[in-house]
């Protein structure tokens, strides 16, 4: 008997009308939609969605999960983001493969071990569990590092971050869609978000390539695409760049990292896959770009960094390189804001390369602010406004003086 597989979410034809619209089938638009279904009772809610579901960052993403941010307003929303994985696995009956293996942030001076112990207080105030542990702690935590002098920045010590880790990024966007789809949400793929429409200062309705649709509520959730979206179809600019990151995976090897370790001055991380790969990436390319494409250039870069304090993976061969577009804005800190230049518009985007770790519970939070109509606290730190009013957050320094890692 031929077995009969059950769709994850179910294919609904396009309706005309929608009380509310996500432009964006990334982790943030679905776990919006999921939310808003579940948990406010808007189940007439569309995500449109231009190729398919994880399509952008959502798919390409090294899965990193971590809640050891470095200001005060973006450290409640990470801690929450962290302990979301396991009550989402249960609510949403979908195995998102958390794998609870802690971080090691690696640091190879005197200056950025004085910068980690503010980041480790600061994140301590918060509940956030993190320690600073020497050179030999790290050894014994993972034999495979290099702690002698040979290498260029020879390794002093490092942040431990026991509540990280992993989870699966596919598995968050196939189960989220599943979620928001059991809930009532349509879940439109191949379908494009043309323009915006605005009647008296509100919003009206969308366009797109398969038709018209009404709805008083739009939320942007495009990634690397908002940008565009807000001021080619609205006219509002917002400060945000696009670049390429890379990513990597070797050919598989027997279990050698059990953390994620990640190094700011060699500009790496890596941490091995359930397969046995080493997963690694971390630096930006240095322009402004909207290509997915990988160099060579990078992958020398990352063979010689990872070589430097794993000096066991020489001669291992990288299987598969592929890249992805982050969104960053000038601080480094999302863009999350409503009503903003019209009634009924809803942003969130800027999420550089933090945006897989943050996006269940920014989802859950955008759904009160869609639902309600009032920016819940928490979400309150990360409107626009704070360009214009110069009051710019200092997550830019976290990457500068303690890690790139994802
Ligand atoms: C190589 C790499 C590694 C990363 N590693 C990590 C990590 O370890 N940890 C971490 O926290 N973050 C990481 N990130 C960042 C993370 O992936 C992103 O921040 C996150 O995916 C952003 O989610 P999103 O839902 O905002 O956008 P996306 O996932 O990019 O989704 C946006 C979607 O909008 C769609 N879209 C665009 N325009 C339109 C339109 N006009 N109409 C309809 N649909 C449209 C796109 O096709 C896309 O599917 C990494 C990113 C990359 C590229």
């Amino acid at each position: 008997m031929a077995h009969k597989t059950k769709r994850l979410w179910k294919y609904q034809p396009l309706k005309s009308s929608y009380d509310a619209v996500i432009i964006g089938g990334g982790l943030h638009g679905l776990a919006t939609a999921y939310f808003l279904a579940k948990k406010h009772g808007l189940s007439n809610v569309a995500v449109i969605e231009k190729r398919y579901i994880g399509f952008g960052g959502a798919g390409r993403n090294t899965a990193i999960v971590r809640a050891n941010q470095r200001t005060q307003e973006n450290l409640p929303l990470y801690r929450e983001a962290l302990q979301l994985w396991p009550v989402l696995t249960k609510e949403l009956d979908f195995n998102l493969m958390f794998h609870n293996c802690g971080n090691l942030n690696l640091f190879h001076s005197e200056a950025a071990m004085k910068a980690a112990r503010l980041n480790t207080a600061s994140g301590q105030f918060h509940g956030i569990k993190s320690h600073l542990i020497d050179a030999e702690e790290c050894k014994r935590m993972v034999p495979a590092l290099d702690i002698s002098d040979r290498p260029r920045y020879p390794i002093l010590g490092a942040m431990y971050h026991p509540p990280g880790g992993i989870v699966r990024h596919d598995a968050v966007v196939w189960g989220l869609a599943k979620g928001a789809s059991k809930h009532g949400a349509h879940i439109h793929q191949g379908t494009e978000v043309t323009g915006i429409e605005v009647y008296k200062g509100k919003v009206a309705g969308v366009h797109t390539d398969k038709g018209k649709i009404k709805t008083p509520r739009v939320l942007n959730a495009a990634g690397a695409y908002s940008a565009d979206i807000s001021s080619r179809l609205l006219g509002a600019k917002l400060p945000i760049s696009v670049l390429t990151i890379q990513a990597m995976v070797t050919q598989p090897l027997k279990p050698l990292l059990n953390h994620v370790v990640s190094s700011g001055a060699y500009h790496c991380y890596a941490n091995q896959t359930l397969k046995g790969e080493i997963a690694t990436g971390a630096h930006m390319d240095p322009w402004p770009n909207y290509t997915n494409e990988t160099t060579a250039h990078y992958i020398k870069h990352q063979a010689e960094a990872l070589t430097e304090f794993l000096p066991c993976l020489a001669g291992v061969k990288f299987m598969r390189i592929w890249g992805g577009l982050a969104d960053m804005t000038p601080d480094m800190a999302p863009i999350i804001d409503g009503n903003e230049p019209v009634e009924g518009y809803y942003i969130d985007c800027g999420w550089g390369y933090f945006g897989f770790k943050s996006s269940t519970v920014t989802g859950k939070y955008m759904a009160r602010y869609m639902a309600e109509g009032r920016c819940p606290e928490i979400l309150k730190p990360f409107a626009l406004s704070r360009f214009k009013e110069h009051r710019l957050m200092g997550e830019t320094a976290a990457l500068v003086n303690y890690t790139p890692d994802n």
